[in-house]
Protein backbone atom coordinates (compact mmCIF):
# COMPACT_ATOMS: atom_id res chain seq x y z
CA UNK A 1 0.00 0.00 0.00
CA UNK A 2 1.26 3.17 -0.97
CA UNK A 3 0.81 6.05 2.02
CA UNK A 4 2.99 8.77 0.73
CA UNK A 5 1.14 9.37 -2.44
CA UNK A 6 -2.62 10.14 -1.96
CA UNK A 7 -5.03 7.87 -3.74
CA UNK A 8 -6.59 10.24 -5.90
CA UNK A 9 -5.26 13.70 -7.06
CA UNK A 10 -7.57 15.91 -8.51
CA UNK A 11 -6.09 19.09 -10.09
CA UNK A 12 -7.82 22.54 -11.57
CA UNK A 13 -10.85 20.41 -12.48
CA UNK A 14 -13.65 22.24 -14.56
CA UNK A 15 -16.76 21.26 -15.65
CA UNK A 16 -19.00 23.14 -18.01
CA UNK A 17 -22.81 22.28 -19.11
CA UNK A 18 -23.14 24.99 -22.16
CA UNK A 19 -21.86 28.49 -20.78
CA UNK A 20 -22.16 27.75 -16.88
CA UNK A 21 -19.32 26.47 -14.72
CA UNK A 22 -20.78 23.68 -12.82
CA UNK A 23 -16.94 23.21 -11.25
CA UNK A 24 -13.96 26.01 -11.73
CA UNK A 25 -10.47 24.91 -10.99
CA UNK A 26 -11.38 22.49 -7.94
CA UNK A 27 -7.88 20.82 -6.73
CA UNK A 28 -7.38 18.01 -4.11
CA UNK A 29 -5.73 15.15 -2.52
CA UNK A 30 -7.49 12.12 -0.79
CA UNK A 31 -5.31 10.05 1.29
CA UNK A 32 -5.38 6.06 1.15
CA UNK A 33 -7.65 5.12 3.65
CA UNK A 34 -9.58 8.47 4.06
CA UNK A 35 -13.34 9.44 4.18
CA UNK A 36 -13.72 13.09 2.64
CA UNK A 37 -17.39 14.50 2.56
CA UNK A 38 -17.72 16.65 -0.17
CA UNK A 39 -20.95 19.67 1.48
CA UNK A 40 -22.75 22.12 0.44
CA UNK A 41 -26.35 23.11 -0.66
CA UNK A 42 -27.86 21.88 -3.37
CA UNK A 43 -26.94 22.67 -7.00
CA UNK A 44 -23.13 23.71 -5.85
CA UNK A 45 -21.66 20.75 -7.62
CA UNK A 46 -21.00 18.25 -5.39
CA UNK A 47 -22.73 15.32 -7.91
CA UNK A 48 -20.74 16.72 -10.98
CA UNK A 49 -17.57 16.02 -9.18
CA UNK A 50 -18.07 12.88 -8.19
CA UNK A 51 -19.29 11.79 -11.66
CA UNK A 52 -16.16 13.06 -13.20
CA UNK A 53 -14.52 10.57 -10.50
CA UNK A 54 -16.50 8.44 -11.71
CA UNK A 55 -16.29 8.50 -15.10
CA UNK A 56 -19.84 9.35 -16.05
CA UNK A 57 -18.83 12.79 -16.99
CA UNK A 58 -16.01 14.38 -18.74
CA UNK A 59 -13.94 16.88 -17.57
CA UNK A 60 -13.66 20.50 -19.62
CA UNK A 61 -10.23 21.12 -17.67
CA UNK A 62 -8.11 19.49 -15.65
CA UNK A 63 -6.96 16.20 -14.15
CA UNK A 64 -7.84 12.83 -12.29
CA UNK A 65 -5.08 10.82 -10.91
CA UNK A 66 -5.76 7.26 -9.20
CA UNK A 67 -3.24 5.39 -7.69
CA UNK A 68 -0.84 7.65 -9.58
CA UNK A 69 -2.64 6.78 -13.15
CA UNK A 70 -4.57 9.58 -15.05
CA UNK A 71 -8.14 8.35 -15.28
CA UNK A 72 -10.05 11.36 -17.10
CA UNK A 73 -7.90 14.94 -18.42
CA UNK A 74 -9.14 16.44 -21.95
CA UNK A 75 -6.65 13.98 -23.35
CA UNK A 76 -8.75 10.22 -22.09
CA UNK A 77 -11.12 8.74 -20.09
CA UNK A 78 -10.40 5.44 -18.47
CA UNK A 79 -14.09 4.18 -18.83
CA UNK A 80 -15.67 3.95 -15.19
CA UNK A 81 -15.62 -0.31 -14.72
CA UNK A 82 -11.92 -0.25 -15.15
CA UNK A 83 -11.44 2.51 -12.69
CA UNK A 84 -11.36 0.16 -9.91
CA UNK A 85 -14.43 2.95 -8.26
CA UNK A 86 -17.95 1.73 -7.24
CA UNK A 87 -20.46 4.50 -6.77
CA UNK A 88 -23.69 4.10 -4.29
CA UNK A 89 -26.65 5.85 -5.01
CA UNK A 90 -29.21 7.92 -3.42
CA UNK A 91 -31.95 6.03 -4.93
CA UNK A 92 -29.60 2.34 -4.39
CA UNK A 93 -30.28 1.56 -7.83
CA UNK A 94 -30.53 -2.39 -6.88
CA UNK A 95 -31.89 -5.02 -9.78
CA UNK A 96 -35.19 -5.33 -9.04
CA UNK A 97 -35.91 -9.00 -10.44
CA UNK A 98 -32.70 -9.82 -8.30
CA UNK A 99 -32.58 -11.49 -4.79
CA UNK A 100 -30.41 -10.14 -2.42
CA UNK A 101 -27.73 -12.54 -2.70
CA UNK A 102 -27.66 -11.93 -6.64
CA UNK A 103 -27.64 -8.03 -6.10
CA UNK A 104 -24.49 -8.20 -3.82
CA UNK A 105 -22.63 -10.34 -5.93
CA UNK A 106 -23.77 -8.97 -9.25
CA UNK A 107 -20.12 -7.52 -9.75
CA UNK A 108 -18.34 -10.59 -9.11
CA UNK A 109 -19.66 -12.57 -12.16
CA UNK A 110 -16.94 -10.71 -14.21
CA UNK A 111 -13.88 -11.20 -11.70
CA UNK A 112 -12.52 -15.14 -11.93
CA UNK A 113 -13.59 -16.46 -8.74
CA UNK A 114 -14.81 -19.48 -7.78
CA UNK A 115 -18.57 -20.03 -6.27
CA UNK A 116 -16.99 -21.39 -2.72
CA UNK A 117 -14.96 -18.00 -2.56
CA UNK A 118 -17.62 -15.67 -3.98
CA UNK A 119 -20.57 -17.42 -1.43
CA UNK A 120 -18.01 -16.81 1.64
CA UNK A 121 -17.29 -13.20 0.56
CA UNK A 122 -21.15 -12.49 0.04
CA UNK A 123 -22.09 -13.89 3.18
CA UNK A 124 -19.56 -11.95 4.66
CA UNK A 125 -20.35 -9.11 3.39
CA UNK A 126 -24.27 -9.51 4.95
CA UNK A 127 -22.86 -10.15 8.20
CA UNK A 128 -21.24 -7.39 8.43
CA UNK A 129 -24.17 -5.48 7.16
CA UNK A 130 -26.66 -6.95 9.41
CA UNK A 131 -28.49 -8.78 6.52
CA UNK A 132 -28.18 -11.88 7.53
CA UNK A 133 -30.83 -14.56 6.53
CA UNK A 134 -32.30 -11.89 3.88
CA UNK A 135 -30.49 -13.81 0.92
CA UNK A 136 -33.86 -14.61 -1.08
CA UNK A 137 -35.70 -11.35 -0.54
CA UNK A 138 -36.03 -9.55 -3.58
CA UNK A 139 -35.69 -5.87 -3.08
CA UNK A 140 -38.95 -4.67 -3.07
CA UNK A 141 -39.51 -7.03 0.24
CA UNK A 142 -36.78 -4.68 1.99
CA UNK A 143 -37.52 -1.36 4.32
CA UNK A 144 -35.65 1.34 2.84
CA UNK A 145 -32.83 0.64 5.42
CA UNK A 146 -32.09 -3.05 4.27
CA UNK A 147 -31.92 -2.02 0.50
CA UNK A 148 -29.09 0.74 1.28
CA UNK A 149 -27.53 -1.84 3.06
CA UNK A 150 -27.38 -4.42 -0.13
CA UNK A 151 -26.08 -1.66 -2.18
CA UNK A 152 -23.38 -0.33 0.13
CA UNK A 153 -22.85 -4.75 0.16
CA UNK A 154 -22.75 -4.47 -3.37
CA UNK A 155 -20.79 -1.58 -3.34
CA UNK A 156 -17.76 -3.15 -1.64
CA UNK A 157 -18.09 -6.44 -3.04
CA UNK A 158 -15.21 -6.03 -5.72
CA UNK A 159 -12.89 -4.70 -3.22
CA UNK A 160 -12.88 -1.09 -5.14
CA UNK A 161 -9.94 1.35 -4.31
CA UNK A 162 -12.84 3.84 -3.87
CA UNK A 163 -15.82 4.18 -2.80
CA UNK A 164 -18.04 6.98 -4.03
CA UNK A 165 -21.03 7.72 -1.96
CA UNK A 166 -23.77 10.19 -3.70
CA UNK A 167 -26.30 11.30 -0.91
CA UNK A 168 -26.82 7.89 0.67
CA UNK A 169 -28.95 8.29 3.64
CA UNK A 170 -31.14 11.22 1.67
CA UNK A 171 -34.18 8.66 0.99
CA UNK A 172 -33.88 6.89 4.93
CA UNK A 173 -36.02 8.33 7.92
CA UNK A 174 -34.87 10.48 10.35
CA UNK A 175 -33.34 8.14 12.96
CA UNK A 176 -32.17 5.84 10.26
CA UNK A 177 -30.19 8.45 9.02
CA UNK A 178 -28.69 8.79 11.99
CA UNK A 179 -28.13 5.51 12.97
CA UNK A 180 -26.39 4.35 9.20
CA UNK A 181 -24.21 7.62 9.32
CA UNK A 182 -22.10 5.94 12.42
CA UNK A 183 -22.65 3.06 11.40
CA UNK A 184 -20.93 3.41 7.68
CA UNK A 185 -18.28 5.17 8.98
CA UNK A 186 -17.77 2.47 11.73
CA UNK A 187 -17.93 -0.07 9.06
CA UNK A 188 -15.59 1.82 6.05
CA UNK A 189 -13.26 2.58 8.82
CA UNK A 190 -12.52 -0.90 9.94
CA UNK A 191 -12.25 -1.91 6.11
CA UNK A 192 -9.79 0.75 5.94
CA UNK A 193 -11.76 1.90 3.05
CA UNK A 194 -11.26 4.94 1.08
CA UNK A 195 -14.31 7.00 0.78
CA UNK A 196 -15.36 9.93 -1.02
CA UNK A 197 -18.58 11.19 0.28
CA UNK A 198 -21.21 13.65 -1.15
CA UNK A 199 -24.11 15.10 0.82
CA UNK A 200 -26.15 18.38 2.17
CA UNK A 201 -26.56 17.70 5.47
CA UNK A 202 -23.66 19.07 7.99
CA UNK A 203 -24.55 16.30 10.58
CA UNK A 204 -23.69 13.49 8.05
CA UNK A 205 -20.77 15.21 6.89
CA UNK A 206 -19.67 15.40 10.51
CA UNK A 207 -20.90 12.09 11.25
CA UNK A 208 -18.39 10.42 8.42
CA UNK A 209 -15.83 12.95 7.46
CA UNK A 210 -12.00 12.99 7.97
CA UNK A 211 -11.83 16.16 5.94
CA UNK A 212 -14.49 18.58 4.59
CA UNK A 213 -14.82 19.78 1.51
CA UNK A 214 -17.33 22.80 1.41
CA UNK A 215 -18.40 23.55 -1.97
CA UNK A 216 -19.70 27.01 -2.79
CA UNK A 217 -20.95 27.95 -6.79
CA UNK A 218 -18.64 24.97 -8.46
CA UNK A 219 -15.48 26.17 -5.79
CA UNK A 220 -14.03 25.28 -2.81
CA UNK A 221 -14.61 27.79 0.25
CA UNK A 222 -13.00 25.76 2.88
CA UNK A 223 -11.05 21.90 2.99
CA UNK A 224 -9.95 21.01 6.45
CA UNK A 225 -11.00 19.05 9.45
CA UNK A 226 -14.26 19.01 10.48
CA UNK A 227 -13.13 20.89 13.52
CA UNK A 228 -10.95 23.55 11.45
CA UNK A 229 -14.31 23.96 9.38
CA UNK A 230 -16.20 24.00 12.58
CA UNK A 231 -14.56 26.39 14.82
CA UNK A 232 -12.70 28.81 11.81
CA UNK A 233 -15.29 28.81 9.43
CA UNK A 234 -13.13 30.63 6.96
CA UNK A 235 -16.09 32.35 5.63
CA UNK A 236 -19.48 33.61 6.75
CA UNK A 237 -20.62 31.42 4.38
CA UNK A 238 -18.97 28.20 5.61
CA UNK A 239 -20.00 29.60 9.38
CA UNK A 240 -23.84 29.90 8.34
CA UNK A 241 -23.93 26.66 6.43
CA UNK A 242 -22.39 24.60 9.42
CA UNK A 243 -25.21 26.45 11.97
CA UNK A 244 -23.97 30.36 13.02
CA UNK A 245 -27.26 31.76 11.80
CA UNK A 246 -27.12 34.66 13.94
CA UNK A 247 -25.37 37.62 12.83
CA UNK A 248 -24.83 41.11 14.55
CA UNK A 249 -23.80 43.79 12.76
CA UNK A 250 -21.75 46.78 13.58
CA UNK A 251 -18.36 48.44 13.30
CA UNK A 252 -14.85 47.48 14.24
CA UNK A 253 -13.17 49.58 17.75
CA UNK A 254 -10.21 49.42 18.74
CA UNK A 255 -10.12 48.41 23.07
CA UNK A 256 -7.70 47.88 25.63
CA UNK A 257 -9.11 44.53 25.51
CA UNK A 258 -8.16 44.23 21.76
CA UNK A 259 -10.42 44.53 18.61
CA UNK A 260 -14.13 45.00 19.48
CA UNK A 261 -17.14 45.47 17.35
CA UNK A 262 -19.20 48.35 18.41
CA UNK A 263 -23.38 47.57 17.69
CA UNK A 264 -25.53 50.73 19.25
CA UNK A 265 -24.28 50.95 22.95
CA UNK A 266 -22.76 47.65 23.01
CA UNK A 267 -18.75 46.56 22.53
CA UNK A 268 -18.18 43.26 21.90
CA UNK A 269 -14.60 42.61 22.25
CA UNK A 270 -14.31 38.99 22.53
CA UNK A 271 -14.14 38.11 19.19
CA UNK A 272 -12.56 35.07 16.63
CA UNK A 273 -11.04 36.44 13.54
CA UNK A 274 -11.57 33.46 11.36
CA UNK A 275 -8.71 34.73 8.69
CA UNK A 276 -6.86 37.35 7.78
CA UNK A 277 -9.23 40.45 7.78
CA UNK A 278 -8.32 44.06 6.94
CA UNK A 279 -9.74 45.43 11.18
CA UNK A 280 -9.05 49.11 9.78
CA UNK A 281 -11.46 50.86 13.00
CA UNK A 282 -15.11 52.82 11.70
CA UNK A 283 -15.04 49.54 8.70
CA UNK A 284 -18.72 47.88 8.97
CA UNK A 285 -18.39 44.24 10.18
CA UNK A 286 -20.39 41.53 11.83
CA UNK A 287 -20.43 38.56 14.32
CA UNK A 288 -22.01 35.46 13.49
CA UNK A 289 -22.90 33.04 15.91
CA UNK A 290 -24.63 29.62 16.96
CA UNK A 291 -27.94 29.71 18.83
CA UNK A 292 -26.69 27.10 21.06
CA UNK A 293 -23.33 28.96 21.72
CA UNK A 294 -24.93 31.94 23.84
CA UNK A 295 -24.80 32.05 27.25
CA UNK A 296 -27.86 33.21 28.50
CA UNK A 297 -28.01 34.89 31.99
CA UNK A 298 -24.72 35.75 32.21
CA UNK A 299 -23.74 37.96 34.92
CA UNK A 300 -20.26 38.23 34.22
CA UNK A 301 -17.91 37.78 30.51
CA UNK A 302 -16.80 40.77 28.81
CA UNK A 303 -18.55 39.54 25.63
CA UNK A 304 -22.25 40.52 26.79
CA UNK A 305 -25.34 41.62 24.95
CA UNK A 306 -29.21 42.51 25.85
CA UNK A 307 -31.46 40.29 24.25
CA UNK A 308 -35.17 41.03 24.47
CA UNK A 309 -37.28 37.96 23.98
CA UNK A 310 -39.74 38.19 21.23
CA UNK A 311 -40.96 34.69 20.63
CA UNK A 312 -40.94 31.43 22.48
CA UNK A 313 -41.62 27.81 21.25
CA UNK A 314 -41.26 24.12 23.11
CA UNK A 315 -39.13 22.18 20.63
CA UNK A 316 -39.35 19.21 23.34
CA UNK A 317 -36.20 18.91 25.64
CA UNK A 318 -36.12 23.21 25.57
CA UNK A 319 -37.60 26.19 24.26
CA UNK A 320 -35.98 27.56 20.96
CA UNK A 321 -36.82 31.75 20.96
CA UNK A 322 -36.06 34.80 18.92
CA UNK A 323 -34.90 37.78 20.78
CA UNK A 324 -33.81 41.44 19.47
CA UNK A 325 -30.16 41.81 19.43
CA UNK A 326 -28.75 45.35 19.70
CA UNK A 327 -28.45 45.53 16.18
CA UNK A 328 -32.05 45.47 15.60
CA UNK A 329 -31.95 42.23 13.83
CA UNK A 330 -33.60 38.80 15.21
CA UNK A 331 -31.62 36.36 17.36
CA UNK A 332 -32.15 32.36 17.65
CA UNK A 333 -30.98 31.42 20.60
CA UNK A 334 -32.21 27.82 23.01
CA UNK A 335 -33.11 27.91 26.55
CA UNK A 336 -33.74 25.43 29.12
CA UNK A 337 -36.63 27.39 30.45
CA UNK A 338 -39.69 28.96 28.45
CA UNK A 339 -39.24 32.57 28.48
CA UNK A 340 -41.89 35.55 28.43
CA UNK A 341 -42.13 37.94 25.90
CA UNK A 342 -40.45 41.21 26.28
CA UNK A 343 -37.82 39.34 28.74
CA UNK A 344 -34.89 41.09 28.84
CA UNK A 345 -31.65 38.89 28.64
CA UNK A 346 -28.15 39.14 29.72
CA UNK A 347 -26.26 36.97 27.06
CA UNK A 348 -22.33 36.37 26.47
CA UNK A 349 -20.83 35.10 23.70
CA UNK A 350 -17.46 32.97 24.24
CA UNK A 351 -14.70 34.63 22.63
CA UNK A 352 -13.91 31.08 20.44
CA UNK A 353 -17.97 31.10 19.17
CA UNK A 354 -18.13 34.79 17.67
CA UNK A 355 -16.99 35.01 14.45
CA UNK A 356 -15.91 38.16 13.26
CA UNK A 357 -16.20 39.08 9.65
CA UNK A 358 -15.14 42.81 7.54
CA UNK A 359 -18.37 43.74 5.43
CA UNK A 360 -17.31 44.98 1.84
CA UNK A 361 -18.38 48.12 0.94
CA UNK A 362 -21.77 47.90 -0.97
CA UNK A 363 -21.83 44.42 -0.50
CA UNK A 364 -24.58 42.03 -0.58
CA UNK A 365 -25.59 39.23 1.60
CA UNK A 366 -28.31 37.81 -1.12
CA UNK A 367 -27.79 33.92 -0.91
CA UNK A 368 -25.74 33.67 1.59
CA UNK A 369 -28.27 32.07 3.99
CA UNK A 370 -28.59 28.85 4.09
CA UNK A 371 -31.67 26.70 4.72
CA UNK A 372 -32.19 23.80 7.47
P1 LIG B 1 -25.34 19.36 -6.49
O1 LIG B 1 -25.02 17.90 -6.60
O2 LIG B 1 -24.44 20.07 -5.56
O3 LIG B 1 -26.80 19.62 -6.20
P2 LIG B 1 -24.86 19.39 -9.35
O4 LIG B 1 -23.46 18.95 -9.50
O5 LIG B 1 -25.94 18.39 -9.60
O6 LIG B 1 -25.06 20.04 -7.91
O7 LIG B 1 -25.13 20.62 -10.29
C1 LIG B 1 -24.31 21.78 -10.30
C2 LIG B 1 -24.88 22.77 -11.28
O8 LIG B 1 -24.77 22.27 -12.60
C3 LIG B 1 -26.36 23.07 -11.07
O9 LIG B 1 -26.58 24.44 -11.31
C4 LIG B 1 -27.05 22.22 -12.09
O10 LIG B 1 -28.28 22.80 -12.48
C5 LIG B 1 -26.05 22.19 -13.23
N1 LIG B 1 -26.11 20.90 -13.97
C6 LIG B 1 -25.88 19.68 -13.47
N2 LIG B 1 -25.98 18.73 -14.42
C7 LIG B 1 -26.32 19.39 -15.56
C8 LIG B 1 -26.57 18.99 -16.92
N3 LIG B 1 -26.49 17.70 -17.29
N4 LIG B 1 -26.88 19.94 -17.80
C9 LIG B 1 -26.94 21.26 -17.45
N5 LIG B 1 -26.70 21.70 -16.20
C10 LIG B 1 -26.39 20.80 -15.26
Amino acid sequence: MNTAKPLLEIRDLTKRYGGFEALSGVSLDLRDGEIISVLGPSGCGKSTLLQLVAGLARPDGGEIRLDGKTIASQGGMVPPEKRGVNMVFQDYALWPHMNVFENISYGLKNVKMDKETMKHRVLELMRMLHLDGLDGRLPPQLSGGQQQRVAIARALATRPRLMLLDEPLSNLDMRLRIEMRTEMAYLFRQLGMSVFHVTHDPDEAFAMADRLLILRGGKIDQFGSPEECYRRPASRWVASLLGAINRVKGEIVRTPEGIGLKVGSTVLTGLAVAKNEALTEGKPAEILYRPEDLILFASDGSNRMELRVKYCTFEGKRWRCIAESPDGSDAYLLSERPLERGTLLHAALPKEAAYLYIMEEGHSHAGERHQG
